[in-house]
């Protein structure tokens, strides 16, 4: 982190020109099918020279440690869940040390603390949960998203004491209280509660050095621009942004996805937002359920932690059987749902899912962003198939014994 980070406050006035002109000659669609095209062909390509890039699979496992958010967004997966495929719930710290154990025994450097749904400060033991990763040998880095409304000021102070802790991203639904309360079906009390911890934060960095990053992430309305409003929440967001020209970044944007199939325009209609519909035409494995694994707040592990939001790729609980032995090639469930993307008869949410991401599509620097601090190499088929049968020959040598 040493130059001004590219998508800083301070470049905010370029950003929004290039939205403008892109909104003004309609470039929007033609450049995303123009890159959609090229990813495909891409894709082809390299599936036909037997190329495969599986992303880094144990640099980073997800833990669930609440399935519980305070808002109820339109566009999001969790106010539609199917609640009898995975619960409201909030994992136990002994669970959670459970997690954290087996996953560090089994080589897993990094915790993403926010899969799919939930807000990690619903849970009320959640700083205790980041008190386990710090204690743990294995494990070196841990974050997560927060819509940054149900944490108390202690709380924020405290992030500053975890070592391991790298990344605070932070969603804010809505450029103005109008639109937070019509897309979150929040309050004036949430929306004010997000404009003072910002603020808080924000005079917290004049006596406190920032050892993390700061991701602010803004879902807005089409046609606002933040170089161009002054309203409590840009004020919050710029002056927070000052503080930091290098560790502090900030995105938004009035683009969102389907969750998988669960967003449809109707849950959006005057919202003033897009809904980005269509698929991306789907080439062999998603990376996602190689890499992107997740141990939901009620130990259910899921092949995937970024849209499957009820959990329809479950392969097993940790409650019952080891994470090892769920993550093996001794697993007919996990084989089962692998060797459906490598038929391409992929399961339901995966058919729908606009975040698909092919393991034939050599990854981009944003792809390596979680993992960054480790000497990355992505891996081919054949050399993940080795990791989960070398795991089974482990347990059944084990069970021999
Ligand atoms: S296609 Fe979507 S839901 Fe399926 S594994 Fe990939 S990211 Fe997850």
């Amino acid at each position: 982190m040493k130059k001004l980070n590219s998508s800083h406050i301070g470049n905010i006035f370029y950003t929004d020109l290039k939205a403008k002109i892109k909104k003004k000659f309609f470039l929007g669609d033609i450049l995303s099918k123009y890159r959609k095209e090229k990813k495909f062909l891409l894709q082809l390509l390299n599936k036909l020279l037997k190329r495969e890039y599986i992303l880094p699979v144990l640099n980073r496992i997800n833990i669930e440690t609440t399935s519980i958010c305070n808002l109820k967004c339109g566009f999001c997966a969790y106010d539609k869940r199917d609640l009898n495929s995975h619960p409201r719930t909030t994992m136990s710290r002994e669970l959670f040390q459970r997690s954290i154990t087996e996953a560090s025994k089994l080589g897993y450097k990094r915790i993403g603390l926010t899969p799919t749904t939930g807000d990690a400060f619903m849970d009320k033991g959640f700083i205790e949960k980041l008190e386990v990763i710090e204690a743990d040998d294995i494990i070196d880095s841990c974050y997560f998203y927060t819509n940054f409304i149900p944490c108390s000021e202690s709380q924020i102070e405290s992030l500053f004491s975890f070592k391991k802790f790298f990344l605070l991203a932070i969603s804010i639904y809505g450029n103005d209280e109008e639109s937070f309360c019509k897309f979150t079906k929040g309050n004036s009390v949430g929306y004010k509660k997000l404009v003072s911890n910002l603020n808080f934060l924000s005079n917290l960095l004049d006596s406190k050095k920032l050892h993390f990053e700061i991701r602010i992430n803004q879902r807005c309305k089409e046609g606002f621009y933040l170089s161009e409003n002054n309203n409590e929440l840009s004020r919050a967001i710029k002056n927070l942004a000052k503080k930091d020209k290098v560790a502090i970044s900030h995105t938004y944007t009035h683009i969102y996805d389907n969750w998988g199939g669960k967003v449809s325009q109707e849950d959006v209609k005057d919202f003033g937002v897009d809904l980005k519909e269509g698929h991306f035409r789907k080439m062999g494995p998603c990376t996602m359920i190689f890499s992107r694994l997740n141990i939901g707040a009620n130990g259910t592990v899921n092949a995937c932690h970024v849209r499957d939001a009820d959990y329809t790729l479950k392969i097993g609980n940790i409650k019952e059987k080891s994470l090892k032995e769920i993550l093996s090639s001794k697993n007919e469930k996990y084989l089962e749902i692998i060797n459906a993307h490598k038929s391409g008869n992929l399961p339901k949410v995966c058919k729908s899912c606009d975040v698909y991401s092919s393991i034939y599509e050599y990854p981009g620097r944003s792809d390596y962003v979680f993992a960054k601090t480790y000497s990355d190499q992505s891996i081919n088929f054949k050399e993940f198939s080795a990791m989960i049968d070398q795991r089974k020959k482990e347990i059944e040598m084990k069970n021999n014994v």
